[in-house]
C-alpha cells in the first residue's frame, strides 16, 4: 500500500482541505473458480496492494474526482449525476456515488482523490478496491454506516449497473470484509462467511502469465450456458436442484448421459470445486497445508481438463512452480484463459521462488512474467492519521 501521507498532501495542495483517508485492498482467489454463479463457495484473500481514497467536503455542488494513477481530474454536478458510465476510469468511483444517490442519499459537493498500487487490469481487482474505498469514504462523509456485506453489494451494483461489467460479488466482498492473515470462505448463496487462518509463514506469490487469450469473453458465456444445461438436466429428476451448488457427483453418474459431453465436464468441475473449496477452508483451519496444496493441484487439473479454462502458458506456470522448493500449492486463479496463477509458498523461500519461477517461465515461453509476493491483509478501513504536520 502507498504511504497515505503522499495522498494526503496531494489532496491538500489540490483541494485546500484536510481529508479523511480510507484504504481498500485488491484480492486473490485461493480456490473456488466458476462456482459463484452456481451459488457455491469461493475462498479469496485480501492482499497488501490497496487503493487509498481521500475525501473532503466542498463549498459548492461539484463532485471532483482526481486519480493520481491517471493524473487526471473529472468534475460532475452532484445535483444531476449520470445514470451510466462513460467508459472512463471515473466510472468506478462515480458509479458508487450514483448508486448511493439512487438509494435516496442526498450527495453533497465533495472532493475525492485516489492513489492505488493494485496493478490495473491484472486480475487483482483494482476495480473493487476503487469502489470499496470510494464507498467507505462517501458513506463516512454522509455519516451513514452500511454493514460491510451491504457495502459490498452496493459496490457490485455500481460495477454491474453503472460501469456495465458483469462481475459477481466476490471481489467487492473480500475487499470490504477481508482480515489480515486470513482467507475468507464465502457462501455466494447467502453471503455468510467464515475466516480461515493463513499462517504468517506462508506467502501468496501471484504470477502473471502476461497473456489473456481473446477467446475469454465468448468462452465465459458458453461455459455458463453449459453449467446451466447440466443443472437443468439434474433438476428434471431432482426439482430441488436449482443450481449446481445443490448437485452431487452421484447426480452426474445417474443422469450425466442426458447431458452434452461438455455440460457433463463443466458440471463435474463446478460440483467437485465446491467440495474442494469447503475442504480447503477446513484444511487451513486445521493447519494442514499439505492437504491445501493437494486440493489446489486437484483444482487446477479440474479447471484445465474438465472446465477447459486454462491455457498453455498457465499450465506451464503451474508446472514450473511444482519443480521449485518451498511450494505448498499452485493453480490458475481468476476467470481463465490466462491471467495469474496463485502460489502458496513458504515465506522464507518466497524471494528465491519468485526469481526462479520468473526465470524458468521466461526461458520456457519467451515471456517475462510479473510476480508479486503478497500476504493476506485486512479489508477496507479508515486510515487513522499519525501525520506530522
Ligand atoms: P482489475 O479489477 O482486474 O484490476 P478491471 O478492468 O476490472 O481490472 O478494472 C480496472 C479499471 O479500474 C481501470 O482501468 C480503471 O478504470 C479503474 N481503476 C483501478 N484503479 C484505479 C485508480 N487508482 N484510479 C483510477 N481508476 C482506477
Ligand atoms: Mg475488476
Amino acid at each position: 500500500m502507498h504511504d497515505p501521507e503522499v495522498l494526503r498532501s496531494l489532496h491538500v495542495s489540490r483541494f485546500k482541505y484536510e481529508p479523511e483517508i480510507f484504504a481498500a485492498p485488491g484480492r486473490v482467489n485461493l480456490i473456488g473458480e466458476h462456482t459463484d454463479y452456481a451459488e457455491g463457495f469461493v475462498m479469496p484473500a485480501a492482499i497488501d496492494f490497496a487503493t487509498l481514497a481521500a475525501i473532503s467536503p466542498r463549498d459548492d455542488d461539484k463532485i471532483i474526482i482526481y486519480s493520481e494513477n491517471f493524473k487526471e481530474e473529472r468534475t460532475f454536478d452532484a445535483a444531476s449525476l449520470p445514470k451510466h458510465g462513460g467508459k472512463d476510469w471515473s466510472d468506478y468511483p462515480l458509479g458508487v456515488i450514483a448508486i448511493l444517490a439512487g438509494e435516496g442519499h442526498r450527495i453533497p459537493g465533495l472532493s475525492l482523490s485516489m492513489l492505488g498500487d493494485v496493478p490495473l487490469g491484472s486480475g487483482l481487482s483494482s476495480s473493487a478496491a476503487v469502489e470499496v474505498a470510494t464507498a467507505l469514504a462517501v458513506t463516512s462523509l454522509l455519516d451513514i454506516d452500511y454493514p460491510r456485506p451491504q457495502l459490498a453489494r452496493l459496490c457490485q451494483r455500481a460495477e454491474n449497473e453503472f460501469v456495465g461489467a458483469n462481475c459477481g460479488i466476490m471481489d467487492q466482498f473480500i475487499s470490504a470484509n477481508g482480515a489480515a492473515n486470513h482467507a475468507l470462505l464465502l457462501d455466494c448463496r447467502d453471503l455468510s462467511f467464515k475466516l480461515a487462518p493463513i499462517p504468517a509463514s506462508v506467502a501468496l506469490v501471484i504470477a502473471n502469465t502476461m497473456v489473456k487469450h481473446s477467446v475469454a469473453g465468448g468462452e465465459y458465456t458458453s461455459r455458463r450456458a453449459e453449467v446451466e444445461e447440466a443443472a437443468a438436466v439434474i433438476a428434471r429428476h431432482r426439482p430441488e436442484v436449482r443450481f449446481l451448488r445443490d448437485a452431487t457427483v452421484d447426480d452426474l453418474d445417474k443422469w450425466g448421459t442426458e447431458m452434452s459431453p461438455n455440460a457433463l465436464k463443466r458440471a463435474r468441475h463446478v460440483i467437485t470445486e465446491n467440495t474442494r473449496t469447503v475442504a480447503a477452508a477446513d484444511a487451513l483451519i486445521r493447519h494442514d497445508l499439505k492437504e491445501l496444496g493437494r486440493l489446489m493441484s486437484e483444482a487446477h487439473a479440474s479447471y484445465s481438463f474438465d472446465f477447459e479454462a486454462s491455457c498453455a502458458e498457465a499450465d506451464t506456470m503451474v508446472m514450473l512452480a511444482h519443480n521449485l522448493p518451498g511450494l505448498i500449492g499452485a493453480r490458475l486463479t481468476g476467470g481463465g484463459f490466462g491471467g495469474c496463477t496463485i502460489n502458496l509458498v513458504e515465506q522464507g523461500r518466497a524471494q528465491e521462488f519468485a526469481k526462479a519461477l520468473a526465470a524458468s517461465y521466461a526461458s520456457e515461453t519467451g515471456i517475462v512474467p510479473q510476480i508479486h509476493i503478497c500476504h493476506a491483509s485486512s479489508g477496507a478501513h479508515k486510515i487513522v492519521a499519525s501525520f506530522s504536520h
